[in-house]
C-alpha cells in the first residue's frame, strides 16, 4: 500500500500536454500567453475585473498589502489562525501584525473581536491601516459582518483566499471580497502550477502596479530605469500553462474535495468528543481540508494519538494551523484572543483531503481514526 498524503497536488495527461504545447510555442519566458489566459481565467471564476500572476501566494499577500498602503511603523490586522504566510507578509512591508481571535461558528476573524480591537483603537487614534482577512480550509469569512464593519473606520480590506478557490459565500466567489484577494496555486492548495499565486482586483490602478512592482519596477523605455525599488515576483508562462489545465479541472476538484468531507462527516460524525468546522448558512465552502476536532475529555484520546495511529498506517495528517499569538516569531505581536484558536489548534486535526484520494483509500483513514477513537 502506497503512502496517503495529506494534500498532494492532482495533476495527468492535461497538464502534461498544456507544459508540452507551452514549451513548444517558445514562450520559455515570464510572460506570454499562457500568463495572459490565466490571469483573465482566474479574474472571471473569482468575479473580478484583473488578475496578476505571481510568484506565489506570499508574493502576492506583499504586493497587495503594499498596495493598499501598509508602510514601516503601520499595525495590520489578520487572523491570528493562519499560516505563517500571512503575519510574514505584513512583516515584510514593515508593519506590525496585530493577532485577532477566531469565532468558532467559521473558525475564521471574528467581527465581534475585531469591533473590539477597532473602538479600542480609534479611541487611543491608532487605527491599523489595513484588515487581512483569511478564508480557513476553504471557507470564506463572515464578509456580511467585517465588510461593513472595516468600511466604517474607512480601513481597505485583502482577502486572503489562498485556501479558498472555488469557494463561496453569499452566492459570490471566495477572492471577491476586498480591495484586493490573493490565491495560492502551491503544490498543497486546490489547484497547483507547483509554485504560484495571484493577486485579483476590481481597481486598474492596484493591478498594474502590482505587475510593475513585480517586474522589478521597471520604467517603460529601452534602457534599464528604476525610480523605486522592486521585486522579481513573476509567474512563468509555463508555469502559467500548468494552472490553466488545472482550473479547467476545477469544479471536479471541488466536487471531490467536498464528496470527501461529506464521507468523513457521515463516517466519523457519531464518535463521541469528534467535532467539524461548522458551515455557516450561506457558506459554499471548497473542503480543501477536511479537519476534525477531538475533545480528548470526551473521546478519552487526542489528536496527537490519532495522527500517530495514521503515521502508523502510512497515512499523513497534521494539527491545524498554529496560531500566530502562539509562535516565538511573533511573541512581542499585539493580540486580542479569547482561547478559540487555541482550543481549535490543541483538538485539531487535518485529515487527507486530496481531490485524487480514492473511496478505497479514505476508507483506510476512517478506519485507522476509528479504530483509535473507539478504544
Ligand atoms: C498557502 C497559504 C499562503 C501562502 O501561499 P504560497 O503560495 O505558499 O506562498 C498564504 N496564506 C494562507 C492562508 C495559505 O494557506
Amino acid at each position: 500500500m502506497s503512502r496517503i498524503y495529506l494534500s498532494p497536488p492532482d495533476v495527468g495527461e492535461a497538464e502534461r500536454a498544456a507544459l508540452d504545447a507551452a514549451m513548444r510555442s517558445g514562450w520559455v519566458a515570464p510572460v506570454g500567453p499562457d500568463l495572459d489566459a490565466f490571469e483573465s481565467e482566474v479574474a472571471s471564476v473569482t468575479a473580478r475585473s484583473y488578475g496578476v500572476g505571481l510568484s506565489s501566494g506570499t508574493a502576492a499577500l506583499h504586493l497587495g498589502l503594499r498596495e493598499v498602503g501598509v508602510g514601516p511603523g503601520d499595525d495590520v490586522v489578520i487572523s491570528t489562525f493562519t499560516f505563517a504566510a500571512t503575519a510574514n507578509a505584513v512583516t515584510y512591508c514593515g508593519a506590525t501584525p496585530v493577532l485577532v481571535d477566531s469565532e468558532a461558528s467559521t473558525w475564521n476573524l471574528s467581527p465581534e473581536l475585531l469591533a473590539e480591537e477597532l473602538v479600542e483603537r480609534a479611541g487611543r487614534g491608532r487605527l491599523p491601516a489595513a484588515v487581512l482577512v483569511v478564508d480557513l480550509y476553504g471557507q470564506c469569512a463572515d464578509y456580511g459582518r467585517l465588510l461593513p464593519l472595516c468600511e466604517e473606520y474607512g480601513l481597505p480590506v485583502i482577502e486572503d483566499a489562498a485556501e479558498a478557490l472555488g469557494a463561496s459565500y453569499g452566492g459570490r466567489p471566495a477572492g471577491s471580497f476586498g480591495a484586493a484577494a490573493v490565491l495560492s496555486f502551491n503544490g498543497n492548495k486546490i489547484i497547483t502550477t507547483s509554485g504560484g499565486g495571484m493577486l485579483v482586483t476590481d481597481e486598474e490602478h492596484l493591478a498594474e502596479r502590482t505587475r510593475h512592482l513585480a517586474t522589478q519596477a521597471r520604467d517603460p523605455g529601452p534602457h534599464y530605469e528604476h525610480t523605486e525599488v522592486g521585486y522579481n515576483y513573476r509567474l512563468s508562462n509555463l508555469l502559467a500553462a500548468l494552472g490553466r489545465a488545472q482550473l479547467a479541472g476545477l469544479a471536479q476538484k471541488v466536487e471531490r474535495r467536498r464528496a470527501l468531507n461529506r464521507r468523513y462527516r457521515e463516517a466519523l460524525g457519531d464518535l463521541a468528543g469528534v467535532g467539524f468546522q461548522p458551515t455557516g448558512p450561506t457558506q459554499e465552502p471548497n473542503c480543501w481540508l477536511t479537519c476534525i476536532t477531538i475533545d480528548p475529555q470526551e473521546a478519552r484520546t487526542t489528536p496527537e494519538a490519532v495522527r500517530l495511529a495514521l503515521e502508523a498506517q502510512d497515512i499523513e495528517a497534521r494539527p491545524t494551523w498554529k496560531p500566530m499569538h502562539l509562535q516565538p516569531v511573533y511573541a512581542e505581536a499585539p493580540r486580542r484572543v479569547d482561547g478559540t484558536s487555541e482550543r481549535l489548534f490543541t483538538t485539531g486535526l487535518c485529515l487527507p483531503s486530496g481531490s485524487s484520494l480514492s473511496d478505497v483509500d479514505q476508507d483506510r483513514v476512517i478506519d485507522v481514526v476509528r479504530a483509535s477513537l473507539a478504544g
